[in-house]
């Protein structure tokens, strides 16, 4: 298993140039937008932050959020390699922004509530946010804050665990299409049919359970597999259900950090499995599959975010605001009325005004 030793700044910034990603604080939702020396927890430049974030209109939060995640956003995978994205990076954020970080967050999240209260209220598209991750990489965390603000009536959340025996007895993408969101919702796969061709990837002899005719099971079965998912979400677009995924690309090192914690922390034992020790002992081979999906499924209309997730706060800003972007590309408003209904609405207005 490789851990990743961190990195020097220089690389780390030659790789951001590789990629094309400009330098911190270009379209930053105003965090590590500054001289890092002012991550150390001064107060002065906090506040300084604290009111840049507090001054941003709307208009102009939608704007950033949109230009930040971009640069975690790979929409054609085809040149896609793992070992350019790092897991450490969260562009210089240090422990005094803290604060900061929050209060972002929190724009995000009230931006996001408005966007979702018109794709409720429009009742045309629907949104599926799939979340994909080594174990400890802060899914469930993400998935809490980002949608925090967020109507639960418009939001359905599932899980995908190991498949029931009815689940095995059919094709695998049927229980994950039996969830989907309807219309005017976003829905949420926390794991999905990506695990098809990750765990199951890994461990060949799951493929065995899935009681799949033997002719079928052959050296083509993964490429095949990707390409159906990538025509099965080409379909969805095509339906007004637009496909976002994200990847939280936890290091081995971070997740080793998180484990022990959980271990020596009573209250968090209950978070922690034996099995995600064991998963971990394939980490290079999970980072193998991780690869070659994104690689085969990454495209415009479904792209993969690679949310760099060893700083969990950033991770939960990159993701908020990926989900702006997605839902502001959308171009929603409120249903307008007719000038029928907008005359019956005067009357009524009357009507009620003229009550005693
Ligand atoms: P947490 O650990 O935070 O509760 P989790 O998503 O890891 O969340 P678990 O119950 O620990 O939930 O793990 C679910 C397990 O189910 C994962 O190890 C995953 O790989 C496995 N799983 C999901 N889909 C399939 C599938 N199609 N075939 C086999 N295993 C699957
Ligand atoms: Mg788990």
């Amino acid at each position: 298993m490789k851990e990743k030793k961190s990195k020097k700044k220089d690389k780390k910034e030659r790789k951001k140039e590789k990629r094309g990603i400009p330098e911190s604080g270009n379209g930053n939702l105003a965090i590590g937008n500054r001289n890092p020396k002012n991550g150390n927890g001064n107060p002065s430049a906090e506040s300084a932050i604290l009111e840049e974030i507090a001054s941003l209109g709307k208009k102009e939060l939608i704007k950033k959020a949109k230009k930040f995640s971009e640069k975690f956003c790979v929409s054609d995978g085809k040149e896609f390699q793992l070992k350019d994205m790092d897991p450490e990076d969260d562009e210089g954020m240090g422990p005094g922004d803290k604060a900061a970080a929050k209060k972002a967050l929190q724009m995000g999240v009230s931006a996001l509530a408005a966007l979702q209260d018109m794709l409720y209220a429009q009742d045309r598209w629907g949104v599926l946010l799939i979340f994909q991750a080594m174990d400890a990489a802060g899914k469930d965390g993400a998935i809490k804050h980002a949608m925090s603000g967020i109507n639960p009536q418009g939001c359905q959340v599932n899980s995908f665990k190991a498949p029931s025996s009815e689940e095995l007895d059919h094709d695998f993408l049927w229980r994950c299409m039996k969830q989907l969101p309807e219309r005017g919702r976003i829905g949420i796969f926390n794991r999905s049919y990506y695990e098809e061709v990750l765990v199951v990837r890994v461990h060949e002899q799951l493929l065995k359970s899935q009681k799949m005719p033997e002719e079928l099971i052959t050296k083509d079965i993964w490429e095949e597999r990707l390409q159906d998912i990538r025509n099965f979400e080409k379909y969805l677009n095509r339906n007004g259900i637009i496909v976002c995924k994200f990847f939280l690309n936890v290091s081995a090192k971070e997740q080793k950090k998180r484990f022990l914690d959980r271990i020596n922390d009573p209250d968090k034992n209950w978070k922690f499995s034996i099995s995600d020790a064991k998963e971990r002992k394939h980490w290079d081979e999970y980072m193998h599959a991780y690869e070659e999906l994104i690689k085969h499924t990454a495209t415009k209309h479904s792209p993969w975010y690679v949310v760099p997730a060893d700083n969990k706060a950033f991770s939960r800003i990159v993701v908020a605001s990926a989900i702006i972007k997605t839902l502001d590309s959308l171009n929603l408003e409120y249903p307008k009325v007719s000038d029928e209904k907008r005359m019956e609405l005067e009357k009524v207005k009357e009507e009620l005004l003229a009550e005693e």
